[in-house]
């Protein structure tokens, strides 16, 4: 369960296990509104900008920004900045990460680095061993072709 638990470290997507019509959901960033040229709805319907959208680099800036213009304000962290390799969502917040939920025993280690040894795995299982396989049966069926000729 320590392996899911790193390789889910939100637990996100959500599984819906205990629905009878059960689905994997995730925020998908408004697709949709976005290909409008629209604000994500989370986004534009905050009137106070909790939430703000734009490349990582624009967001960081204001973040960086915002603890720098506020001392005391907030913690001098930016969640998601190095967890799991920086994430694509970032908090601030004035409470110290640990005592709002949030997980903090999280590596630097981006996740599909844990996981590039496990593919390549099963790249191997699902390329090579069909292969060998195939050509260990038709070996055998050549050899047993040919055993039947001879008596
Ligand atoms: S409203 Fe916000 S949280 Fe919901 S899907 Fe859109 S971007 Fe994601």
């Amino acid at each position: 369960m320590q392996v899911l638990h790193d390789l889910l470290p939100f637990e996100i997507p959500k599984f819906e296990y205990d629905s009878a019509n059960p689905r994997v959901k995730k925020c998908q960033l408004c697709y949709s509104r976005l290909k409008e040229n629209k604000l994500p709805a989370c986004v534009e319907a905050c009137p106070r900008e909790a939430l703000l959208f734009g490349t990582r680099r624009a967001v960081m800036d204001i973040a960086k920004e915002r603890i720098y213009q506020n001392p005391g304000k907030y913690v001098r962290q930016i969640y998601g900045e190095r967890e799991v390799g920086g994430t694509g969502w970032i908090y601030l917040s004035k409470a110290p990460f640990s005592e709002i939920g949030f997980r903090t025993d999280l590596s630097e280690i981006p996740v599909p680095d844990r996981t590039k040894g496990f593919l390549f795995g099963v790249a191997q299982v699902l390329l090579i061993w069909p292969v060998f396989l195939l050509g260990l049966s038709m070996a055998r069926k050549k050899k047993e072709g040919g055993s039947e000729g001879k008596e």
